[in-house]
């Protein structure tokens, strides 16, 4: 059973224009557990767009958007929200941590808003910190770790709750080829290691073509292939 699945999705906007623009329009994806599908598109096409609807960020105007098998399309925002919560990861370009908290404590802060122990969320996040060789990087803050090291500590942030699905949009763009590299390994290490479900927006073919599968959008659409 698909952890994702998008059918018929379509998003519009007119910005005020006569002519409205299909940013999304009929677009059908199913990512199962333990598949990694790599998202390109040229810049503008809908990537965040996208990826926002999926991870029920933002709401379609057409189609419908599930999640482990509930359809989750014009449900309300509280019942959107605690599913996001739950089973959504999300990486971005930059890391997004909290610069006045150490790297365990930017992994344990989201478990204890899920309502998990202080001993247990410390627990997960060493474990989550030693799959991506940070073990020895638990006190440090954000300022004090390289852009890779902050990277990987984003990923293990965005894995804290065990989410069943990971969206991630250019979680490498900002790292020079040779650290991007490691990184990119240690995200797809975490994912197996999991089993979830991973959506990965990239502009780097190379990287793109290490995953299961890449879809491209364009004009609104969904290909197979880059
Ligand atoms: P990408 O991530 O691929 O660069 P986006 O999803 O951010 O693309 O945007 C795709 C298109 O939709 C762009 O033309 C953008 O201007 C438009 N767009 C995105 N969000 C909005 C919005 N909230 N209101 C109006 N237009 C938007
Ligand atoms: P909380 O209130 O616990 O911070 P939210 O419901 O706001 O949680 O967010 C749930 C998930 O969605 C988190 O992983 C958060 O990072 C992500 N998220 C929330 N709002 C945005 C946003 N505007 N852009 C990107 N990610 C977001």
């Amino acid at each position: 059973s698909a952890v994702l699945q998008l059918s018929q999705v379509g998003k519009s906007y007119n910005h005020g224009l006569p002519t409205q623009v299909d940013v999304l329009n009929g677009i059908d994806l199913t990512v199962k557990p333990g598949e990694i599908v790599a998202l390109v598109a040229p810049s503008g096409a809908g990537k965040s767009t996208l990826l926002h609807t999926a991870g029920l960020l933002d709401t379609p105007d057409r189609g419908t958007v599930r999640i482990a098998g509930q359809d989750l399309t014009g449900k309300s925002e509280r019942r959107r929200t605690a599913v996001r919560r739950q089973d959504v990861g999300f990486v971005y370009q930059f890391h997004h941590l909290l610069a006045e908290f150490t790297a365990l404590e930017n992994i344990v802060l989201p478990q204890l808003a899920n309502g998990i122990s202080q001993a247990k969320a410390e627990a997960r996040a060493q474990d989550l910190l030693a799959r991506v060789g940070l073990k020895d990087r638990a006190g440090h803050r954000p300022a004090a770790m390289s852009g890779g090291e902050q990277q990987r500590v984003a990923f293990c942030r965005a894995l804290a709750n065990g989410p069943r699905l990971l969206l991630a949009d250019e979680p490498t763009g900002n790292l020079d080829p040779g650290t991007a590299d490691q990184v990119f390994a240690a995200l797809m290490e975490l994912v197996a290691a999991t089993g979830m479900a991973a959506l990965i927006a990239t502009h780097n073919l190379e990287l793109a073509q290490r995953m299961d599968r890449v879809v491209r959008l364009e004009g609104g659409q969904l290909h197979a292939g880059m």
